[in-house]
This record gives C-alpha cells, sequence and structure tokens, in this order.
C-alpha cells in the first residue's frame, strides 16, 4: 500500500518544529521513529496534509541523570532507553518493557520512548485496511458516530498498547510537553484523556519533548508482566506494572498501574492503600488478582483478537503476577 500524498518537513530545531505546529495546527503530525505511524498512513487510518519529522531535534534524544531524577528525551531510541545504565539499575522495569516491544531491528533500532507512549490506541476493528475496514461500516474514529465493538456506545474504548505505558505510569513519572508559547510539566497518567478518538490531552500544537522520572529514596523492586499471543513481535493484550518501597519488612510505598485495557493506564489506587504499611504476604495476590479484575471490568471490550472475559481474567494475573515479582512473593 501506498502512503498517501502530504508535505513533509524535518526541522533543524525545536522552535522551528513548533512553529510549523502552530501555523499548520491539526493539519500536521508528528513523525517520530514512524515504526507506528507509517502502518497507519499506509492503512489510511490517517491522512494529514502535513508530516513533521522529529528526527534532526538532537537535543530531544538525550537521556541525563540530575540530583533528583533521570530525563529521557522524547525522541530517544528504544534501545538507548534499554541500555542506557542508571536507568536500568534504578528502574529495570523500564528495561523489560522496552525489550518487550515488537522486534529488535524494527522497534527497538527505529521506535523512540514518545513515540511508543503516544502511538494510536488500537482496535481490532480500526487497525485493519482501508478494504477491510469499508466493509464494517464507520465508527467514532472514523468518521462515524458509534462503536462497532460496543453499539451504543458513545465514546472509542480502543486500547493503549504502548508496552512502556504502565510502567512509566507506575514510576510517577513527570511529561513535558512544549507548544511555541511554551512549555507545561504534568504528571504521566494525566497525558490520557480515556477516550480513545483524541486518547491525548495535548493540543494540535504541541508535543511531548521529555518524561523525567524521580529517582526513588531507597531502593525501589519494580515489576513488568505482559499476556501476547506471541511471545515477539506482538502487542500485549494486557499488561501491569509495579514500582514498591519496603523497608525494616514493610511496604513503605507501592504503585500498581494497569494498562492495554482501554484508551488510558489504570493505577489500582484502592489496593495501593490496601498493601502499603503491611508486611510483603502471598496473602496479599488473591486480592491483588481480584481488584486488578474488577478495574478491568469496566473497561475492557471485545475489540482485540481473543475475548473480552479472557482479557478481564487476565488482567487479574498480570497484575498478580507483577505485585508478586515486585514483593519478591
Ligand atoms: C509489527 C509491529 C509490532 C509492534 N509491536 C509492538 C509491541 O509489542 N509493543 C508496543 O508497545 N508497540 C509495538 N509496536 C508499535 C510501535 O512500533 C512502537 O510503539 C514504537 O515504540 C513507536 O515508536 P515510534 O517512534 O516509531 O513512533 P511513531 O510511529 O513515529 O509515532 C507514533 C505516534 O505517536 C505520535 N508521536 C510520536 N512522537 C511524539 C511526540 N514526541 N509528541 C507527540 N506525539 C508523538 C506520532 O504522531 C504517532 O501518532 C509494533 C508495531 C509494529 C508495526
Ligand atoms: S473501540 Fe469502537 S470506536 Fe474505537 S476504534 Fe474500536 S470500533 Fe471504533
Amino acid at each position: 500500500m501506498r502512503l498517501p500524498y502530504f508535505d513533509y518537513h524535518r526541522p533543524e530545531t525545536l522552535d522551528e518544529l513548533l512553529k510549523l505546529k502552530e501555523s499548520v495546527g491539526s493539519a500536521a503530525v508528528v513523525l517520530a521513529g514512524g515504526t507506528d505511524l507509517v502502518v497507519n498512513l499506509r492503512n489510511r487510518l490517517l491522512s494529514p496534509g502535513v508530516v513533521v519529522s522529529l528526527a534532526r531535534l538532537n537535543k530531544l534524544r538525550e537521556i541525563s541523570v540530575r540530583d533528583d531524577a533521570i530525563i529521557i528525551g522524547a525522541t530517544t531510541p528504544l534501545n538507548r532507553v534499554a541500555e542506557h545504565e542508571e536507568t536500568a539499575r534504578y528502574f529495570p522495569m523500564l528495561r523489560s518493557a522496552v525489550e518487550s516491544i515488537g522486534a529488535v531491528s524494527i522497534q527497538h533500532f527505529r521506535g523512540t520512548l514518545g513515540g511508543n507512549v503516544c502511538s494510536l490506541p488500537r482496535c481490532i476493528f480500526y487497525n485493519q485496511s482501508h478494504f477491510w475496514r469499508t466493509g464494517k461500516g464507520q465508527c467514532h474514529r472514523t468518521g462515524g458516530r458509534d462503536c462497532l465493538a460496543l453499539p451504543g456506545s458513545s465514546s472509542c474504548q480502543a486500547i493503549c498498547s504502548g508496552d512502556t505505558v504502565p510502567v512509566m505510569a507506575a514510576l510517577s513519572t513527570q511529561v513535558t510537553v512544549a507548544a511555541s508559547g511554551g512549555s507545561r510539566m504534568l504528571p504521566f497518567a494525566d497525558l490520557f484523556s480515556g477516550k480513545g478518538e483524541s486518547p491525548l490531552n495535548i493540543t494540535p500544537q504541541e508535543i511531548v519533548t521529555e518524561f523525567r522520572i524521580p529517582l526513588p529514596w531507597a531502593p525501589l523492586s519494580t515489576s513488568y508482566k505482559r499476556i501476547s499471543l506471541r511471545s515477539a513481535v506482538d502487542f500485549p493484550l494486557v499488561n501491569a506494572a509495579t514500582a514498591a518501597i519496603v523497608e525494616k519488612g514493610k511496604v513503605e510505598t507501592i504503585r500498581v498501574v494497569l494498562s492495554a485495557c482501554g484508551p488510558s493506564p489504570i493505577a489500582l489506587k484502592e489496593l495501593e492503600a490496601l498493601i502499603k504499611g503491611n508486611e510483603p504476604s502471598r496473602d496479599m495476590l488473591p486480592i491483588v488478582e481480584r481488584t486488578a479484575r474488577q478495574a478491568a471490568e469496566g473497561v475492557i471490550i471485545g475489540n482485540a483478537i481473543v475475548s473480552k472475559d479472557y482479557r478481564i481474567k487476565m488482567a487479574g494475573v498480570v497484575a498478580k503476577r507483577s505485585v508478586a515479582e515486585a514483593l519478591s512473593l
């Protein structure tokens, strides 16, 4: 399938890029590694008038360690995130998440962290060729007024499938978003709108420029778990990340985030409150499984290659495995 026609720009500086975004607005999409975007362009899921490449913005491709945080530029290739010594030492689950993405030769060298986080949410009725979709009719995301997976639904519940998403959320990451008028920082969870048709809380004039992951005040135990049909080159059907600090035999802090359920990651806050202050114990695991399942039940719909019920059940399983590994249970 050929690419549609568009104007292509490759600005040399962030300033130049942001001015371009300001003048073109929603007619422009940004291209990072292109491993998600190019497929979507070929399938005519997007028909932008303008594509703006981030390739020459070298400053967005740096990782730096400051006193209290690791700062990762949005266009840092995934393999560099995985190989970065301090990142791997403090946050090993970020490396696990990156290693589980797609194929080494494509996603790891071309794909970027920003592209992984900002990839469009997926749905079995949407991520198809134009020809396939013409037989099914339109949905909220393709100009229609209904959802093909859940008729009657007022918005799109496509699946946020980035492997790094629950990890970045569980690590309390802050995201910097820039426009030509200046930049702003927001908690990672607030980047996601919860609506598949417009999944990110950024304006057409903005781009994500960097991620700031705070260094933990004590050693952090982390774990990333996912379930997919194949063990490689396959999107997660559901995934979960846990970050915990255990001091003097008690869980001081814990964050458990479930993702690949709907358009946004889900922080299991109720669970965190139940576990915090207790001694790590296998008795916690049935509660973890039940809480994750309940959270997934309200969000997962039948829009993946496996059934809704299977994904709900697996939400409990991945959350349980992730907490068990993080707490060495
Ligand atoms: C065969 C195959 C297998 C795959 N397997 C996986 C997998 O297992 N797990 C997984 O998570 N992903 C997978 N992917 C999806 C994709 O390759 C990865 O998510 C990759 O990390 C995307 O990064 P990129 O830099 O190539 O993004 P791009 O394709 O360049 O961009 C993705 C989207 O994000 C937007 N975007 C990119 N950067 C920014 C920014 N800085 N600010 C605002 N918006 C931005 C783009 O406009 C675009 O809509 C797979 C893709 C394919 C084709
Ligand atoms: S969840 Fe519904 S609205 Fe969203 S892409 Fe799938 S069919 Fe379309």
